[in-house]
């Protein structure tokens, strides 16, 4: 972490690059497998037994000596003693001796003595004898100890994602715990004397968006939310708000509050709280008036009140930010698609604009204004289109999707975002 001075008016990719270098080093747990599923692995597993752990049969069948069946292969048949049975969790417990067969199940112990497996659909048992009309070769159908994976094998490394499969494998190698990145802890603080959370609404309140819907996209992207709390527009109380959610969090995420009215008080606060600024506005649209500052190891994350603002800078700052402190590269998820319509930029902010998909195509929504969540609810990601750019209709464009990856999963509903008049942003 390396910023001091504080950046004014900077552009997006200048914005990207602060935050990039504010990414704290992750920090390790010691989890339990059963909280493990979609965590980053912090440190490699290495198998301390072998998979299988003891020599199996891979059919329902009979366990035998090739020895015994070799003149079947020529063409000719053999009949052997039916010595036993060697069923899944009840192993044969004699050897198989010259001339003697057991009946073997699929994933049964291959019973000492035997060194193959003929399937029931090639052998005819009548209860004492089994005759055995053609084999193939010495070992067929056997699943030697270790076949998979040997014991002191790395089966996972780190930064590997502890996906079900993995789980399942560890489950059967007998892993209890894994060392995995801790998620980054979040500390939500939304600002505003006109929110409130209840149903019925007083003259000028609004229902708070951004908490529920913060905490619900920092969980998305990775981070764990510590505290949530909702302050009105008193420097005393933001002051207290920024200072008890910096104990106990590597990040503190406001909402509202970092513009240039009378009311916006989070940046004092911040300052107040003992944070240095390191950021203050960019030249995007929506979210212009986001604000970074910094005390110590903890990053404070102004996001402006407007909720498309604030998921905007989340999807775009906040969502890699999130990503790198909990074990994964910084970055976004990201597609190439076709542009459907030409879009232009005019003046001197860049735009991340909202699009939806529609198989190759990228359809920019007709409706971009930043107080109005539809334009994401309709949206799959944004593009990011500099100043005085134009795009023309059918030009490779890179979506950066949300990170509560969509998809295009919303079928469609054209025109794009058209159903009501287009708006500002
Ligand atoms: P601010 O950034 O505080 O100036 O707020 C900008 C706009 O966003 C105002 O119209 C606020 O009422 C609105 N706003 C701020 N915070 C929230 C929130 N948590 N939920 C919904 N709207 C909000
Ligand atoms: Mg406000």
């Amino acid at each position: 972490m390396a910023a001091t001075v504080l950046q004014e008016m900077v552009s997006v990719a200048a914005a990207v690059e602060l935050f990039r270098s504010l990414v704290p080093p992750a920090r390790r747990v010691d989890v339990a497998m059963g909280e493990a599923t979609g965590r980053v692995l912090a440190a490699g597993v290495v198998a301390s037994e072998p998979l299988p752990p003891f020599t199996n049969s891979a059919m329902d069948g009979f366990a035998l000596r090739w020895a015994d069946v070799a003149p079947a292969a020529a063409g000719g048949s053999v009949t052997l003693r039916l010595a036993g049975e060697s069923a899944a969790g009840h192993p044969y417990a004699g050897r198989v001796g010259a001339g003697e067969a057991v009946q073997i199940s699929t994933g049964a112990l291959l019973p000492a003595g035997a060194d193959t497996v003929v399937p029931v659909e090639e052998a005819e048992a009548d209860g004492a004898t089994v005759t055995v009309q053609r084999v193939h070769e010495v070992g067929r159908h056997v699943r030697p100890a270790g076949e998979e994976v040997a014991a002191g094998e790395e089966v996972a490394r780190a930064g590997d994602t502890v996906t079900p499969p993995l789980l399942g494998l560890l489950a059967t190698l007998g892993v209890e715990r894994v060392v995995v990145y801790a998620r980054p802890r979040v500390a939500l603080v939304i600002t505003g004397a006109e929110l409130t959370g209840s149903v019925s609404l007083q003259a000028g309140q609004i229902r708070d968006s951004n908490g529920p819907m913060l905490a619900a996209v920092v969980v998305a992207s990775g981070g764990e939310v510590v505290s949530l709390v909702r302050v009105g527009d008193w420097e005393e109380a933001t002051v207290a708000a920024i200072a008890s959610a910096a104990a106990g969090s590597e990040v503190v995420v406001t909402s509202g509050g970092v513009s240039v009215g009378p009311h916006d008080l989070v940046r004092g606060a911040a300052i107040a709280a003992g944070f240095t600024p390191l950021l203050w506005r960019v030249r995007q649209k929506p979210g212009k008036p986001l604000f970074v500052a910094r005390r110590g190891a903890t990053v404070l994350v102004g996001l402006p009140g407007n909720p498309v603002s604030a998921l905007s800078c989340f999807s775009h700052y906040l969502h890699p930010w999130l990503q790198a402190a909990g074990g994964r590269p910084f970055a976004w998820e990201r597609t190439t698609r076709l542009l459907a319509e030409p879009v232009a930029v005019t003046g001197d902010r860049s735009v991340l604009l909202r699009c939806r998909l529609d198989g190759s195509l990228v359809h920019p929504l007709a409706r971009q204004a930043s107080n109005m969540l539809t334009t994401v609810t309709e949206a799959d990601g944004y593009l990011v289109v500099e100043p005085d750019q134009e795009r023309a209709a059918g030009e490779t464009v890179e979506l950066f999707l949300y990170p509560w990856g969509t998809r295009g999963t919303r079928g469609t509903r054209g025109p794009w975002g058209g159903r009501r008049a287009g708006g500002g942003g």
